[in-house]
């Protein structure tokens, strides 16, 4: 009798590893199945169950046991260690044997891998799971374990049917040669399955005797095919044309010419879709329109053949220093797959042919830099003529370059960006804020950047707008098109040819999604009250007072949090006072005496003033940046204070200051606001407030308190600093989550530390994540200052929730280990208050 639950242990003592989280887009997306990973800490790997070995790869990487419920487990020893044929790897078992949970299933050589390896990471996959119900432990959300420990369980899913791809009618077959370099191991064998699924077809493959279904992974991986290899496609079903000919493409396409993803994304995505992280939630249909940047603007004329050549000579030195440092540094740390870019770039940089044409240029009078420029042109388009996708994938790194170079002889100023149609969903490599300010004029559908993180400013000016958006999504996004795309910034996916049923579907889910922000709007303007009678202050995030009309009509209790500097962001000198006076002022009067927080100017790190010439620096997120600028810019702050005071009435403004680490900084803005005040001959004073953004902030926030009119916590900030995550950094983005229990640790401390001497608000992104916002308001702060566009449903999740009774799962959550677990608790939670009550909160995808 098979057992109603099935448990699968460690197969050795490692680290654990979520299987999104796998540098590799097949495992990170879930294409092979469901799962685990372990870095392993021992040379054997053991079996996580009982079970009958039924897949041994030839490489001996991988194999896969199936139990006695029918359920399939891929042990898959490293990644891309099929490359290594099987060197440095023993197998203890072979097919066909039956061996119980802890045996040893094989024994390899760590140094060899940990050198010739991409990575030792180890994924458990469950390829199939007979229709049982995958449950991760405790033990598998991160860190130690030791062998046998539970890391997985299975129980039969409660009405499922395990579904059956049996089909009638004719065969018909195909007949191929597998052009896979590596042979048909685990990535593509689950793209084939993934073409399987999405068929409405059944389809054996057969190599000699041995015959394979397609939608088993370890039955296709069994064939043991290798390049060359001869392969007849079978396939019967109403699909039969188009599965056989996506499969026979698979097959027969160099796996090194396909686009590949470096970053674990959070979203499994069928072939064709390109998943990402949710920057800001929703849907879109629309044309994809991929925005070239304009290139730095450099002088078009050359100063004589001598000065350019010599000039042009100079920046190619210092570029090619520069490539070389960041290549040694990527070598240094590990991360081979950069330092291969950085070389092919140093490549490029000494290729002859390219100095060759770009000196041909300067001799026809052209300065170095648009020499430089037409060079490259030149080169890119003959890559593309060539059709060959591996060449053109080449592109990409040639613009890199082409931008770099051309940086060196850049001017100041802005250069303009291109036009684009109303309606599109933009595609491009990343954005500043000031570029996605430019672009969100035009009105585009949606946004797709192949950089950036989820909480980078143009996440929080694409919330501020809804604009839907998806980050982090890599270079597989160069060269995509379609005319009527679907981005679903729900399930972090870009779908470039939907079907005729999904768009209809997309367009239904568009107008019920109306239809909820328009309940949820008719509520807007009334107070926002949990059910168990605290009344929060909804408050809306702006950047200018074009946002404050924004705020005022989304039923913003007031304005949270006015990020002034981005009135100074993509000009070419800084605004005056009366200019400022007059952008404060309208933000003022929009809101109707509602009270407005206008923040000083926070520059630095990720947002740079190029008229200021800060000095580089090589980390400029811990350097000057927000209240440390004033030391060195003290007239920019006093034109600052002199607008600030010069709007009316002063009660409804409020001041807030940024990356405050110390009270001092906070007294001394103060003292300058005093000295302002005075000099205008002013009785009235604006309320002076910090943030805490810093983890000394939060950890002194009784110090800041006693100085402090209130705090508000910058919450994606607070969490860079904290985790030691660049918010910038696309490949840290889905693990930079302001619910890791060590941030929620320092709002507990802020929060406890002002009890009693000054309100806290939070005006970070996570005050507009409803599962985030639940918590906070829980923790006890005051106010939340969301985007204008998340207001009413900030809202609405605060009438619907009862703060005292999820304070009580306060101790437990902080106890947690990471991030992941503390999301999926308060979901767990959000959902069961949700089956007791008749409405439920918008929730965004975590
Ligand atoms: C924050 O850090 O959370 C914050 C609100 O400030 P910004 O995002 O502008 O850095
Ligand atoms: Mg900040």
């Amino acid at each position: 009798m098979s057992s109603s639950k099935l448990t699968l242990v460690a197969p050795a003592t490692g680290i654990v590893t979520l299987l999104s989280d796998v540098p590799d887009p097949v495992f990170a997306g879930g294409t092979l199945g469901e799962g685990i990973a372990l870095d392993p800490l021992e040379p054997v790997l053991h079996a996580p169950c009982d079970g009958e070995v039924v897949q041994c790869a030839k490489t001996r990487h991988a194999l896969t046991l199936k139990t006695e419920q029918g359920v399939e487990v891929l042990i898959h020893l490293g990644l891309d260690t099929v490359e290594l044929q099987g060197q440095g790897i023993e197998l203890n078992v072979a097919v066909g044997q039956q061996v119980k949970t802890g045996e040893p299933l094989c024994r390899f050589d760590p140094e060899l891998l940990a050198e010739r390896a991409r990575s030792l990471i180890t994924p458990l996959v469950v390829t199939d799971d007979a229709g049982w119900r995958l449950r991760l432990e405790a033990n598998a959300t991160g860190g130690y374990v030791e062998r046998g420990a539970a890391l997985m369980s299975l129980t039969p899913a409660a009405a499922s049917v395990a579904a059956t791809t049996e089909r009638t009618g004719p065969w018909q077959e195909r007949r191929v040669t597998l052009a896979l370099e590596a042979g048909l191991h685990a990535r593509p064998a689950a793209r084939v399955r993934a073409i399987v699924k999405r068929h409405d077809a059944e389809v054996r493959l057969v190599h000699g005797d041995a015959e394979a279904r397609g939608d088993s992974v370890s039955a296709l991986m069994n064939l043991g095919l290798a390049e060359s290899s001869e392969v007849v496609l079978h396939a019967r079903g109403d699909d039969t044309q188009a599965v056989l000919a996506a499969i026979a493409e698979l097959l027969t396409t160099p796996e090194g010419a396909e686009p590949q993803q470096e970053a674990a994304m959070p979203a499994s995505v069928a072939e064709g879709e390109f998943a990402g992280l949710v920057a800001s939630p929703g849907l879109a249909i629309g044309p994809l329109v991929t925005v070239s940047l304009p290139l730095p603007a450099v002088p078009y004329d050359g100063r004589g053949e001598a000065v350019e050549r010599e000039d042009l000579r100079a920046a190619l030195e210092g570029v090619g220093r520069s490539l070389e440092n960041a290549r040694e540094q990527a070598e240094r740390q590990g991360q081979r797959a950069e330092a291969d870019i950085f070389e092919a770039h140093l490549a490029w940089l000494d290729d002859p042919g390219l100095l060759e044409s770009a000196t041909a240029r300067i001799e026809a009078g052209r300065s170095a830099g648009q020499a430089w420029r037409e060079a490259l042109d030149d080169e890119a388009e003959q890559l593309r003529a060539t059709g060959n996708a591996l060449l053109a994938g080449r592109v990409a790194d040639l613009r890199d370059l082409q931008r770099h170079v051309m940086a060196e002889f850049a001017e100041a100023g802005v250069a303009p960006l291109p036009d684009v149609p109303e309606g599109a969903i933009l595609v491009a490599d990343d954005l500043s804020p000031s570029q996605f300010v430019a672009l969100a004029e035009r009105g585009p559908a949606g946004l797709c950047l192949k950089a950036g993180g989820t909480t980078s400013h143009v996440a929080i000016l694409a919330r501020a707008r809804g604009i839907p958006c998806l980050v982090a999504m890599g270079e597989a996004l160069e060269d995509v098109s379609g005319e009527r795309a679907v981005l679903d910034a729900h399930a972090g996916r870009l779908e470039p040819a939907p079907d005729e049923a999904r768009l209809a579907a997309v367009r239904e889910a568009l107008r019920r999604d109306a239809e909820l922000r328009e309940a949820e709007r008719a509520e807007a303007f009334e107070p926002a009250v949990t059910r168990d009678g605290r009344e929060i202050e909804v408050a809306a995030n702006i950047g200018d007072s074009s946002e404050a009309r924004l705020a005022a009509e989304s039923g913003a209790d007031g304005v949270g949090l006015m990020r002034s500097e981005f009135l100074f962001l993509g000009r070419d000198t800084a605004p005056d006072e009366a200019e400022q006076r007059h952008e404060y002022q309208t933000s003022l009067t929009a809101l109707g005496g509602k009270p407005v927080i206008i923040r000083t100017l926070d520059i630095g790190a990720d947002k740079q003033l190029p008229y200021l010439r800060l000095p580089e620096v090589p980390n400029p997120a811990l350097g000057v940046r927000g209240v440390r600028l004033w030391h060195d810019q003290p007239a920019l702050l006093d034109t600052q204070l002199h607008a600030l005071l010069g709007v009316v009435p002063l009660d409804a403004l409020h001041i807030m200051v940024p990356m405050v680490s110390e009270v001092g900084e906070l007294a001394w803005v103060r003292e300058r606001l005093e000295a302002v005040a005075v000099e205008r001959g002013l009785t009235e004073r604006p309320r002076l407030g910090a943030m805490v953004e810093v983890p000394s902030a939060a950890l002194c926030a009784a110090n800041l308190a006693e100085q402090a009119d209130f705090l508000s916590i910058g919450t994606n900030d607070l969490t860079q600093y904290a985790l030691a995550m660049d918010r910038e950094d696309s490949r840290l983005a889905a693990r930079a989550d302001v619910l890791h229990p060590g941030v929620l640790r320092l709002i507990q401390a802020t929060v406890e530390g002002a009890a009693g001497r000054c309100p806290v608000g939070v005006c970070g992104a996570a005050a507009g994540d409803p599962l985030a916002a639940s918590l906070l308001v829980a923790m006890g702060v005051d106010e939340l200052s969301v985007e204008p566009a998340r207001v009413a449903a900030i809202k609405a999740m605060i009438r619907w929730l009862d703060a005292a009774s999820l304070a009580r799962e306060l101790p437990d959550l902080l106890a947690m280990p990471d991030a992941a677990s503390v999301r999926r608790r308060l979901a767990e939670i959000h959902e069961s208050v949700s089956d007791t009550t008749t409405t439920t909160p918008e929730r965004i995808p975590s």
